[in-house]
């Protein structure tokens, strides 16, 4: 196992490494008790003197096997494994079954209810997209977790204790957020990202509910922040994330008081962002206008 620079590794984090569903087994060091796998998703494997968590599973049990070896070479002797979710989406939460059948798994319980009502549905839709995808999720079985929680809990590894947090939908109604206390890094999900578009999943949050989500992380004063598809980065991004939200909303709430299609809405917002957010890869946002429309 290969541990890199972390400035090298996100250096080399093009979009290839972050499409590419296979998950290494390099980690790279995020903070003092943080590691990542940068890959579809990044994942995070936080380790202490008694316990080891790690955050998503990867498409499909193989990569859950890769994160299982990766953790335990991370880990202190004896150390226990548990495992969390950002939200119920296959990359993220498919691939429990390749995890030791001792591993505890914890989520909260809407992300559970998301995932007893549409699980099975995007399995099968992700199934779809290639013959690669199709063979990662072959025969998913998902486990029944060891503890669901509501609003938050508290993990303690040692000599770090990591909060589990539920702030409410965004993304997905279920999302995630893990804060990893003494190092006050936070594994952001969909949630907060690096200059990457927001998305509302069908049955996620909305754009208020979302904005309020980021009110409360933003009272945890976060120093590093993991996103699950994009580079991590410092606090910074937390509000870069309510700008960017504010930013659409404000624009396609004044559109549609004039009469403007969502449609229109759409294309004129995301030209509108391309000129201000000019170092974003991309800013169209089409989708989330559409969310504003419909709150
Ligand atoms: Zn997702
Ligand atoms: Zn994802």
């Amino acid at each position: 196992m290969r541990t890199l620079p972390i400035l090298l590794a996100l250096a080399a984090f093009p979009l290839a490494a972050q499409q590419n569903p296979l998950l290494g087994e390099d980690p790279v060091k995020i903070s003092d008790h943080v590691w990542a796998i940068m890959g579809f998703p990044n994942i995070a494997i936080v380790t202490g003197t008694r316990a080891t968590l790690v955050v998503d599973t990867g498409l499909g049990p193989r990569n859950g096997a890769t994160l299982a070896r990766v953790a335990a070479k991370l880990s202190a002797p004896n150390a226990k494994l548990y495992l969390t979710t950002t939200h119920f989406h296959p990359e993220h939460a498919a691939g429990d079954a390749g995890f030791p059948p001792t591993t505890i798994l914890i989520r909260n319980d809407l992300q559970q209810r998301e995932m007893d009502l549409h699980g099975a549905e995007l399995l099968a839709t992700f199934s779809s997209r290639n013959a690669q995808w199709k063979e990662l999720l072959a025969d998913v079985k998902l486990r029944t977790p060891d503890v669901l929680y509501t609003d938050e809990a508290k993990i303690d590894l040692g000599n770090a204790t990591v909060r589990l947090l539920w702030f409410g939908g965004a993304h997905t109604k279920g999302d995630e957020l893990i804060f990893i206390e003494p190092d006050r890094t936070l594994v952001s999900g969909d949630v907060v990202q690096n200059k990457t578009v927001p998305n509302i999943a069908s049955d996620g949050g909305t754009p208020a509910s979302w904005l309020a989500v980021l009110d409360k992380i933003a009272a945890l004063n976060v120093f590093h922040v993991l996103p699950d598809h994009s580079a991590p980065g410092d606090g910074s991004l937390v509000t870069q994330e309510k700008a960017f939200i504010t930013d659409i909303r404000t624009r396609a709430q004044a559109l549609k008081k004039q009469g403007v299609s969502a449609d229109d809405a759409g294309k004129q917002v995301s030209t509108e962002l391309k000129a201000k957010y000019s170092d974003w890869p991309n800013t169209n946002v089409a989708n989330f206008v559409k969310s504003v429309y419909a709150e």
